[in-house]
Formats: structure tokens, sequence, C-alpha cells
């Protein structure tokens, strides 16, 4: 089995609900985002995926998020945009696109700092 991880970032704005501590209150990150995908067969290139093209895909979800404000944006107008729920919206709207390359999700991780991250595995 072959793994490979592409990274991102986008800056965004957000304000957790039903909590009680400093995150409550509007503020903003840099987020960073690894997502790692799985499969057993390479291309004629000796590739599993193309590092351009799992970016691509990667680019198109976060675009809506960059320099946004994450409470305002569907689905994190209903659901908390914490680091969780963002690596879990981030895997789901890859996997169809993935699924049509033969290729599995492994795990999205979302970090908000350097030393904080959440990781969603499907
Ligand atoms: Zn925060």
């Amino acid at each position: 089995m072959f793994e490979v991880s592409v990274e991102y970032s986008f800056a965004a704005g957000h304000a957790l609900r039903n909590y009680k501590g400093k995150c409550e209150n509007v503020h903003g990150h840099n987020y960073r985002v690894q997502v790692t995908v799985a499969g057993e067969a390479l291309n004629g290139a000796g590739l599993l995926v193309d590092f351009a093209d799992l970016k691509a895909g990667l680019r198109g979800l976060v675009d809506r998020l960059d320099h946004r404000f994450l409470n305002e944006i569907e689905p994190f107008d209903q659901i908390n945009p914490s680091a969780e729920n963002l690596a879990k919206y981030l895997g789901d709207g890859l996997r169809d696109r993935l699924q049509d390359q033969g290729l599995r999700l492994q795990a999205v991780t979302v970090w908000e700092t350097d030393t904080a991250s959440a990781t969603y595995r499907p």
C-alpha cells in the first residue's frame, strides 16, 4: 500500500459556540490542513496520485473558507467550526473525488496552531 499526503493553508476567523473560554470570542487562525490518501496501484508514471491533482481538490474546498468568518458559511452556520468539524468537512468533500481515482481517504488533519491539531479518519 502507498500513502500520499499534501498540505494546504488558509486563514479564517471563527468563534466556538457552546464553549466557555477564550475561543468563544471571535478570533482567527492560520489553519494548516494535511490530507493523506492511500491506494495499492501506481500509474504508469510510478505515482499513486499526482500531488498537483490532490492539492487542486483540497484547494477547491478550502478556497471558499479562506479569509472568511467560518460561523457564517455552511455548514458552520449550523455546526461548530472546530478543527474536528473542519477536518471531517474537508474529508467528506474529497471522498467522491478520491473514489473516482481509486484512492481511499486515510486522514485529514487540521492545525489551528503549530502545536494543536485535530485528525479525522473515516
Ligand atoms: Zn479558534
